[in-house]
């Protein structure tokens, strides 16, 4: 039987179908609302926080990302979303489209050698793993612990075995901006595999997050993940072990230390509300209940929510449903997070303690 090529076979498609071509291979975590309307968010392939629109415009699939061609902008149709994501290749797809079982590799028609290729996910996870086993295990008085302590007043925590550091080159647009000491956290999925990891550019000499400015005068983001070996869907940086069946779970690094010192919960964290609203629970840790350290953001005037609360209520009735108990916590004070709550409450201890002293 001759295969039909995949340009005859979606010339008749509809957008409807493109939509749900593209719902069969993507999972329902990153098929957001907001990817369906065609509002910016997170990138399926690359990551980042809305980075990528679903655009429809030529009514094939059509989308846009602003980094994925190594940081730069790139797009496509739904056939190479769909490739790029599953790594297939024209060929597998073409075999699938056609209702057709895959050729033994020597049957593989040979494709040519590319001169400059992206990044293939192999390559991805390769890069992130050099970065991981490049960097150190935490040791007191680093720059890692001197700027946790800093953001965390009081900090006392379980050493954090997916947190290290290393001195790292800034690159930005292909030039070097500088070195600085970096905090390496892995992003684990649920299955306990890297999906990348995250990085916390610190100033060398304060323990702040480092002033990074390019030739242009632009600041540029202390934080960022590298790329994704795999789609960070579902995913958090394990920071502690969960104990008695709890786990906690908030947006970002110091937040969730500072939700750890004020409930006393072991915490993980997932860079961002999108992937916390994304969070699947692993099994095998008897986890049973998860606390939600939720970020109490300004309300967002489209909108009219706290998108850290609306994300945050999002993965409560989800996890719910799934059969977790669920605690969702939310600072006091809007405009606040966990890591402002506990300077505070941290102050107030302070001074009852030293009350109580005199
Ligand atoms: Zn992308």
């Amino acid at each position: 039987m001759k295969l039909k090529d995949l340009s005859v076979i979606v010339a008749s498609w509809e957008s409807r179908q493109w939509d749900a071509f593209i719902a069969e291979y993507l999972p329902a975590g990153v098929l957001t609302d907001a990817f369906w309307s065609g509002r910016p968010c997170p990138c399926p392939i690359c990551g980042g926080k809305d980075r990528f629109t679903y655009t429809r415009n030529r009514k094939r699939g059509d989308w846009v990302c602003r980094k994925c061609n190594n940081g730069s902008p790139s797009g496509g149709d739904g056939l190479e979303l769909v490739r790029r994501y599953t790594n297939m290749s024209y060929y597998e797809l073409k075999c699938r489209l056609n209702g057709a079982a895959m050729p033994t590799p020597l049957q593989l028609p040979v494709r040519p050698a590319s001169t400059r290729k992206p990044l293939d996910s192999a390559a991805k996870l390769r890069r992130i793993e050099q970065q991981w086993s490049a960097a150190s295990c935490l040791s007191p008085g680093d720059h890692a612990m001197q700027y946790l302590a800093a953001r965390v007043p009081g900090l006392r925590a379980p050493k954090p075995q997916s947190l290290r550091l290393a001195v790292q080159e800034y690159w930005h647009e292909k030039k070097l901006i500088g070195r600085y000491p970096t905090i390496v956290a892995q992003f684990t999925l649920p299955d306990g595999r890297m999906a990348t990891v995250h990085r916390t550019s610190l100033d060398p000499r304060r323990p702040e997050k480092a002033t990074v400015i390019d030739a242009e005068g632009e600041i540029l983001p202390s934080k960022r993940n590298d790329v994704s070996a795999l789609p960070p869907a579902g995913g958090a940086v394990r920071l502690m072990a969960p104990r008695n069946g709890e786990l906690g779970i908030a947006e970002g690094l110091e937040t969730a230390y500072a939700a750890y010192m004020q409930f006393g919960v072991p915490t993980w964290y997932c860079l961002n509300r999108v992937l916390l609203s994304q969070f699947v629970v692993p099994d095998g840790l008897g986890i049973q209940t998860v606390h939600i350290f939720a970020d109490f953001d300004a309300v967002d005037e489209k909108t009219g929510k706290s998108p850290g609360v609306a994300d945050a209520l999002a993965l409560q009735k989800r996890l719910r449903q799934a059969g977790y108990k669920v605690v969702l916590h939310r600072p006091k004070v809007r405009g606040t997070d966990f890591c402002d709550e506990w300077r505070t409450v941290y102050q107030l201890r302070q001074m009852s303690n030293q009350a109580v002293a005199a």
